[in-house]
């Protein structure tokens, strides 16, 4: 396999030139027709983890791009700026598929409701989730209904067609299916979070499996085995000396308690974890995402278990999985 990079300067320009086609095309209702052929393009929109602020990353959201259907796996905080980033109409995203329900993963739902609707949506938006999605985006709708309301039935009068929603509360198992695209959802393990599911999508003989965030899990390990591309969260060292310290005491720089950050680490997978599931899972490329962790010092973790191939995601990355597996960045390589 050759995993083949990008420098800033193609994709700057690229990024430059579909941006200022999409600005042109604003308004117009059809998709933008794009084609991946056989192959599948994964964006990374958005790759910080938690309800957490940064003045340069983007919440968790990833896009993947297969068959002619765009499918948004996750709706963090700013996955729209992520989109406009990637010269992506949102638009033109109207499948939205949830890990779980915690709020990174979720806040950006009632303005993907009720903006893309105002631009042009005219179609119903599709979403899928555990078991409370439905409820919560009902509630969602009530609470934008002043809005709605008026730009429905009084003001601009947009169809009211375009601000529905189709949602469906899954279980494990196939959860969409089109052609020859399949989304598959599989339990993982965020407990006390459940039901929480990554999830694996196929096309044309390739497969990407998006983990949610789960700690290690051997489900994950059983549903992704072999998959062309494995993006998985990761979060701190378990072993970090930081943590150690009385509960109440607070973590370095930070206003959380040793004992909160001991919680939330338990909830994930780190560095030396994430290493021993690449090894099992054998992924032809594996890609970090869902992360406030240091890039270089997670690496040498992942590197205990794990002498496969790896990349750190970025915003703005792309990951085209075809014969090859080629990783665009919007920066230059570390
Ligand atoms: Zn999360
Ligand atoms: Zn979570």
């Amino acid at each position: 396999m050759r995993i083949v990079r990008d420098g800033v300067s193609h994709v700057a320009l690229v990024g430059v030139v579909t941006l200022l086609l999409v600005v042109a095309q604003a308004g117009v209702e059809a998709a933008e027709p794009f084609s991946t052929g056989n192959g599948i393009r994964v964006v990374l929109l958005g790759t910080q983890s938690g309800p957490t602020f940064n003045a340069q990353r983007i919440g968790i959201g990833t896009l993947v791009e297969a068959g002619g259907e765009r499918l948004l796996f996750d709706a963090g905080r700013g996955v729209t700026t992520g989109m406009a980033r990637a010269a992506i109409n949102p638009v033109d995203v109207t499948k939205i598929f949830l890990t779980h329900l915690h709020s990174d993963h979720v806040i950006s739902l009632p303005e993907l409701l009720v903006y893309p609707w105002a631009q042009g949506r005219r179609t119903a938006l599709d979403v899928w989730g555990p078991s409370g999605t439905r409820s919560m985006m009902q509630k969602f709708q009530e609470a934008l209904a002043y809005d709605i309301h008026v730009r429905r039935d009084i003001d601009e009068k947009f169809p009211a067609e375009g601000v529905k929603t189709r949602v469906t509360d899954i279980r494990e198992g196939t959860v969409y299916q089109s052609g020859g695209l399949k989304v598959t959802a599989f339990l993982v393990d965020h407990s006390p979070v459940k039901p929480a599911f990554g999830y694996r999508v196929d096309f044309a003989g390739h497969s990407v499996a998006i983990s949610g965030d789960t700690k290690p899990s051997e489900n994950l390990v059983k549903a992704a085995s072999r998959v062309d591309l494995l993006i998985h969260e990761v979060g701190r060292w378990k072993g970090d000396p930081a943590l150690t310290g009385p509960p109440d005491e607070l973590m370095p720089n930070s206003r959380q308690t040793k004992a909160e950050a001991r919680t939330i680490a338990a909830h994930h997978t780190d560095g030396v974890e994430v290493g021993a599931i690449f090894d099992r899972v054998k992924p032809r490329l594996a890609v970090l995402s869902h992360y406030n962790v240091d890039p270089r010092a997670t690496l040498m973790l992942i590197r205990q278990n794990y002498a496969g191939p790896v990349e750190f995601g970025e915003d703005s990355m792309t990951i085209e999985v075809g014969d090859e597996v080629s990783v665009h960045r919007a920066t230059p390589a570390r």
